[in-house]
């Protein structure tokens, strides 16, 4: 039988593990144009999400979710001058909109939640639950990172004139000089370096009392991830890194970020940590990382929750080979 090389490829998907990676809308990028809009604007069936911030805006009571109807959107104070194209589930269209810090709303009949803890709750099975199915929280995910970019984009960065929406929502035009703009992605690289059968974690101070992660950095210009991975360890923690593995990636909605989940192959074991950057780091053996993981560390150490990448890189190892 002839091998190929996906069988060696872990399944489930990875990527899949992770919060906010469950967007299923038809983005149907090929045909959008400027008629798309209006078109879905005029869709009985179309359909708002709401975001302040990175607050998703939900319906209370027992119908709870994140989809408003137009006239919905516009009572609660939705900019709908500036409303955005997601895509389509199925053939109803989803937008998206902000809601301005100033508006005051209903508290009885809305409420907002921050996307982190829809997440968490989804991953969790809490409270919310309900609210944060997968496929409502990727396209959240989608809503907000487009959205700011939106917010932040508002002038030609060639001439300084103000630009224009244009394709929906995915792309900015200059009236003036005709450049265009596109939305942005930031990629970051996010990895559990390995060695001798442990794995190197650090904590920031801001981090959750006791919680430990994988390091991670932005993917400078001109870098391929592999070695953005060595780099960000070599500079945080001052481990040589020798071969890299892509493993998984996380659509990072804080504000646009698209995190890339890597095992890196640690050469060295002294640990120089960046005391700018980390609180503390240090190498942790499969036994207290399983610990930590399934919550009975005897210092209550832990890691970061089950809908961030952090952990599906952790629990791979862990588990793993
Ligand atoms: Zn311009």
């Amino acid at each position: 039988m002839t091998r190929s090389l996906f069988d060696t490829l872990p399944s489930p998907e990875p990527s899949t593990l992770t919060g906010f990676s469950g967007n299923r809308l038809d983005r149907r990028s090929e045909q959008r144009n400027e008629a798309s809009l209006s078109a879905a604007l005029a869709d009985p069936s179309a359909r708002v999400m709401l975001l302040r911030g990175d607050e998703a805006m939900l319906r209370s009571g027992e119908a709870a979710n994140a989809l408003f109807t137009l006239r919905e959107a516009e009572a609660i104070g939705a900019d709908l001058d500036e409303v955005i194209l997601l895509g389509w589930a199925d053939s109803a269209p989803r937008l998206a909109a902000t809601i301005t810090s100033e508006t005051t709303f209903d508290a009885d009949s809305f409420h907002a939640v921050s996307m982190r803890t829809l997440a968490i709750n989804g991953a969790a099975g809490g409270l919310l639950a309900d609210t944060a199915d997968p496929e409502t929280l990727g396209a959240l995910a989608q809503a907000r990172a487009l959205l700011h970019w939106h917010r932040s984009s508002r002038f030609c960065g060639r001439c300084g004139t103000k630009t224009m929406m244009s394709q929906g929502g995915y792309r900015r035009d200059c009236p003036n000089c005709d450049a265009q703009f596109f939305p942005r992605t930031d990629p970051v690289a996010i990895m559990l370096a390995i060695r001798d059968d442990r794995c190197l974690m650090g904590r920031q101070a801001r981090f959750a009392a006791g919680t430990y992660s994988c390091l991670a950095g932005f993917v400078e210009p001109g870098e391929t991830i592999e070695d953005a991975v060595r780099r960000e360890i070599q500079e945080e923690a001052g481990v040589r890194i020798g071969r890299v593995a892509y493993h998984a990636s996380q659509p990072w909605p804080f504000p646009m970020s698209l995190m890339i989940g890597c095992i890196a192959e640690a050469l060295s074991s002294e640990i120089v940590p960046d005391t700018d950057e980390l609180e503390d780091c240090r190498w942790f053996s499969r036994d207290e990382t399983l610990a930590m993981l399934e919550g009975r560390h005897p210092d209550g150490l832990s890691t970061p929750p089950r809908m961030a990448i952090a952990h599906t890189l952790i629990r791979a190892w862990a588990e793993g080979d």
